[in-house]
């Protein structure tokens, strides 16, 4: 596959034309301002399902599922609220596949070919290697067969080498309608003062040439760390989340942010060892996770206030490992989420 990359800063040329880093520390779709993006530690995602999964014994699958193929089918019909009528949505599956099938390598979502899609038979089989996450992938094709059939669907997937899956989503017939399907819940954003340094060409923020696209690959990998990132929505994965809660506890939120300590701690000690004082508020920014407005200390600890946060619970879990990191010892923590999406952290060094 062809895809520009920017002759002054290397990213591909779609990236700043698709999405916008804003002064409020988040990553917007262009096209649809009121879509957020974020950049965030792919091989983060599918470490959080297996350990949410070791931690509390249940299988995750269907709810990931589930939960992201209706954020997804909801931003779809968002999208094509504009077509009317059958053929002019069939037209809009075609491109939605092609959509897929491109624009999944630049988001570092896989290597990902359609095998066979048939229309009439409302039926879409793709090969994907090396998926950013398989489940939230399934999520995805599952939603996006429902939004333009206005059907409920199905997807299965099949890993059918290592690291190789074969996905399949086709209608279920006789299934319930998406009537009573939550729309997405949106908190207004508030304004922020972060100035990025944008590349002159291409309008991305000088921090994001440290990412390389492996366009064949369909990958992007944080070079200085050597960690995968994959360019997605925050709301598909809060959706997750919400509905992990919903349907297996109050213990969820607290696991999530465990699981998701866990895995700062192993994989983001050397992104750490790089900073200097201050960058915890790019670091977020450059990934859409928020705008860090205070970092207040107090003897023996901070408290940490971020507007715009994205997926909180794992902002709670990074930062409480970045703490740890600090101070070498596990900080005991407290947060919160306002109505108005402001969180706010306390950690407090010393004690377990
Ligand atoms: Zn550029």
């Amino acid at each position: 596959m062809k895809l520009k990359l920017c002759k002054t800063c290397g990213v591909p040329v779609r990236i700043g034309k698709d999405q916008s880093w804003n002064p409020d520390g988040t990553i917007t779709q262009r096209r649809d301002p009121d879509h957020r993006m974020m950049l965030f530690d792919s091989e983060g995602v599918d470490a959080l399902f297996t350990s949410i999964e070791q931690l509390i014994g249940v299988p995750l699958e269907k709810i990931v599922i589930e939960s992201k193929a209706r954020t997804t089918c909801a931003y779809i019909s968002h999208l094509m609220r504009g077509f009317r009528g059958t053929a002019a949505r069939a037209v809009g599956l075609g491109r939605i596949v092609e959509r897929v099938v491109e624009q999944g390598r630049v988001m570092g979502y896989g290597d990902i070919q359609a095998v066979d899609v048939r229309w009439k038979e409302r039926y879409i089989s793709i090969n994907i290697a090396n998926p950013y996450s398989i489940l939230l992938f399934c999520g995805d094709q599952k939603g996006a067969a429902e939004a333009i059939r206005k059907s409920e669907g199905t997807v299965t997937y099949e890993e059918v080498s290592p690291g190789v899956f074969h996905v399949v989503a086709y209608n279920a017939p006789h299934a319930p309608g998406l009537e009573n399907r939550l729309a997405l819940k949106q908190v207004p954003r508030k304004p922020g003062d972060i100035e990025h340094e944008l590349c002159p060409r291409c309008r991305v923020p000088g921090g994001i040439s440290s990412f390389k696209w492996g366009l064949e690959q369909g990958t992007i990998v944080h070079e200085p760390t050597g960690l995968r990132y994959a360019l997605f929505g925050p709301g598909g994965l809060q959706a997750v989340f919400d509905e992990l809660e919903g349907e297996l506890g109050e213990s969820i939120p607290d696991t999530i942010i465990e699981a998701q300590r866990m895995h700062a701690v192993t994989r983001m000690r050397e992104t750490w060892r790089e900073w200097g004082a201050g960058d915890f508020r790019n670091w977020l920014a450059l990934r859409g996770l928020g705008n860090l407005v205070s970092m207040e200390s107090f003897p023996g600890g901070y408290t940490a206030r971020i507007e715009n946060a994205a997926v909180p619970l794992l902002l709670v879990g990074t930062t409480i490992a970045l703490f740890e990191f600090l101070i070498g010892s596990r900080p005991s923590s407290e947060y919160s989420v306002s109505e108005d999406g402001d969180l706010v952290m306390t950690m407090r060094g010393g004690q377990d």
